[in-house]
Formats: C-alpha cells, structure tokens, sequence
C-alpha cells in the first residue's frame, strides 16, 4: 500500500483521511474525510453521543486514532505528542486551576513551556486586553462568574499562540443572554487572531451563526459538509434537513406519482399531489420518497383547497406564531410558521407546499438534487 499523503492543497491546515475510533467492538466515528483550511471556522455540529468530541480529542492527540491519518500542515501527526501539534483547546468545563489566580492560571502553562517572564506576562496582559479581563487578573476562579472563567479559559488559550484552537461546546454552562454575547466575541475574536478554529456544539443556532463551513456528524459519520446556508437550503440527507432549523422541517409520507424534466410529483396520505421542483434522474413511479418542506414555506389559508388541515394549536411569539396542524396528508403533525395565524384552534384550513421550496427524499434518506438551485 502506498504511505497516506497529505493534502496537496497548501492553504489545508487540518486533514483526515479515513479516520476511525474504535472502543473494542464498539465503532464510534468511522471513515471521516475531511480538509479543515487555515483562517477557516470550522464546526462539527451533531445530537449528543454523534462523536463530535471524540473526533476534536483525536485532532488534539487526547484520544488515539485506531484508523486512518491525520495531518496537520501537512505533517501526520497520529503519534505525535499533543503538546507537539500547535493546538489550544477550550473546554465546556472551563478546567481551571481553583487554587491559582487569573494570571496565574494563564501564566502556569507558558511557565511550563520555559517562556521567559516578560514574554508571557506581554501575552497574558494582551490576551486580558483582548477579553476585557484585565480588572479580573488578581482574582481566583470561584470569584468569578461563569461567563469570566469562560473568558479566562479562552484567555489562557489566547496566550499559546497556538495554530489551532479547538473548542468543545464552550458556551454550554452559560445562560441564554451571557451565549448570544459570547457568540459575538468570539466571532471578533477570531477575526483578530487569524487562526485554525474547530468549534463543537450541538447547538444548531451557533453553529448557523458562526461557522464559515459546517460538518454535520450523525452517528460516527459526516452527513454533510458546506457553508451554513448551503446545507440549510440543500440539505443532502434527510437528517441534516430535520437537524438544523427551528421549528423542524416537516416531513411527509408519500410515493412517486409520476416524473417529468420539470421535477418530481409526489401523492401523499390523503391522495392528494404534490409536485416538487427535484431532479427525477433514477427515480421510478411508485418509490417510497419523503417530502420534507420548512415550517416558514407553508403557506396556510381559510379558503377551500384539496388539502385540508384542522388547527390543533397556535403559539403567539409576538413576530410570528407557529401553527399545528393536523391533516390526513401527514402522520405527523405539521408546523407551520406565519407573520400572523389566520385561523384558530379547531378551524380548518388548506395548505400548499410550494414546489419550489419542497425536498425530497428517497428511501435511503437522500435528496434528490433540486432543479431550482443547482444540484
Ligand atoms: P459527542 O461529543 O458528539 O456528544 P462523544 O464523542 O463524546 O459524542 O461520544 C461519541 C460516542 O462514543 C458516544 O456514544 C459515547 O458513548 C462513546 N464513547 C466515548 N468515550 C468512550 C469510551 N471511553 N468507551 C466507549 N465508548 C465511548
Ligand atoms: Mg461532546
């Protein structure tokens, strides 16, 4: 077999090439291919237990590798040393040292790597300046609130100068207003440094927000790979459809009515049709597929039409209420997001599905490419 080559890309900072972990019998991530670009933020987004940990603590040299390489600029790193990679990493638990103060805390590791005084006394007062820390440095981490160890955390990271930063999930400990705030600083934050970032979360909203590419793992897997609006409006699996989004995209049972170069027309549960705007290549009359359309394209009215909904409740959000429906379209029940409810509970209404903004997938949770973007 030939050795494993790195990318010959040079603007690639992080690769993996058929990497896996294995805990005896139990496979937890397996063939992950992946190039991760210097300046690039990169996040892993997935459900708990998906393996998004797993594979960062591989990159940091935390966890061993059991298959495939890993390359960092261009070097395999497998057996490497994690002190020996270049890499930061902040964790959910803050772990900092409770017995030390703030500077000390950001000071201890620079000691340990022989950084004269001075040098990491500049790092650390220019990390504190950077997060807005400096009043803090004298203090020890039980005096601070959770967002300031978060802060010290990042801080102590900062003062590395490492290549890499890798976090796992964190913002988790904090509250909902202290995230949204954090979220930002750390967007500016990596405008200023410049650097490799990998960013874990099962949060959807911050991946959405703060990626520049995100990786959608499922169960030791990748699902999808690409920018946050691309894997919004194209999803490929029926999984990274239903993962990101909030309230869910509703999914429909249904099977091929017939097919056509303009798309795919679909008959659902309660024999009515739809047509969606999706490549008909391979697909045969009578296939299982599932129609999947976002709860903000549902376009509801009090008017008659073939599809019929009974309203089981409408939740006022101020900006927009979300309806459930209930239809014989659907064994589920479907959310619709409108500016305002026009009807109220145990009204019936008529849905459409625009068949511009309809996926659909196929029996093994693929998407048919759509017509309208691209495939
Ligand atoms: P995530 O960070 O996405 O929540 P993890 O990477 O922590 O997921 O874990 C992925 C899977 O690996 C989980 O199913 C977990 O139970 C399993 N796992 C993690 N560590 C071990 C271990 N030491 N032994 C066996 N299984 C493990
Ligand atoms: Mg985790």
């Amino acid at each position: 077999m030939a050795n494993p080559k790195p990318s010959a890309d040079p603007s690639v900072c992080i690769s993996l090439a058929g990497v896996g972990k294995h805990y005896g019998k139990t496979k937890v991530l397996e063939d992950i291919n992946l190039e991760i670009k210097t300046d690039e933020f990169c996040v892993f987004v997935g459900p708990s237990g998906c393996g998004k940990s797993t594979l960062l603590r591989m990159i940091a040299g935390l966890e061993s590798i059991t298959s495939g390489d890993l390359f960092i600029d261009g070097k395999r790193m497998n057996e490497v040393e994690p002190s020996q990679r270049g890499i930061a990493m902040v964790f959910q638990s803050y772990a900092l040292y409770p017995h030390m103060t703030v500077y000390d805390n950001m000071a201890f590791g620079l000691k340990l790597n022989k950084l004269p005084k001075t040098e990491a006394d500049k790092r650390i007062r220019e990390a504190a300046r950077m997060l807005k820390i400096e009043p803090l440095l004298e203090r020890l981490p039980k005096e601070l609130s959770g967002g300031q160890r978060q802060r010290v955390a990042i801080g102590r990271a900062i003062t590395r100068h490492a290549k890499i930063f890798l976090f796992d999930e964190p913002l988790s400990n904090l509250d909902a207003a202290l995230r949204v705030s954090m979220r930002g600083e750390l967007s500016r934050l990596r405008k200023q440094l410049q650097t490799t970032m990998v960013y874990v979360t099962h949060d959807q909203v911050e991946a959405m927000t703060m990626a520049d590419r995100l990786v959608v793992l499922h169960a030791g897997h990748i699902e999808q790979v690409g920018s946050p609006l691309e894997v919004y409006h194209r999803p490929r699996t029926l999984f990274a459809a239903g993962f990101l989004g909030s309230p869910r995209m509703n999914f429909l049972r249904g099977e091929v009515a017939s097919t056509s170069a303009a798309g795919v027309t679909i008959k659902l549960a309660d024999g009515t049709t739809v047509d969606a705007k999706v490549s008909s290549d391979g697909v045969t009359v009578g296939q299982k597929v599932t129609v999947g359309v976002r709860p903000e394209h549902m376009r509801i009215t009090t008017g008659t039409g073939p599809r019929q909904a009974t309203v089981q409740l409408v939740e006022d959000l101020g900006d927009h209420s979300i309806m459930h429906l209930e239809s014989a379209a659907s064994e589920d029940r479907l959310l619709a997001k409108v500016e305002s409810a026009p009807a109220g509970e145990g009204d019936k209404v008529t849905f459409e599905l625009p068949p511009e903004e309809c996926h659909v997938f196929d029996a093994g949770e693929r998407a048919l490419p759509r017509l309208d973007r691209g495939a």
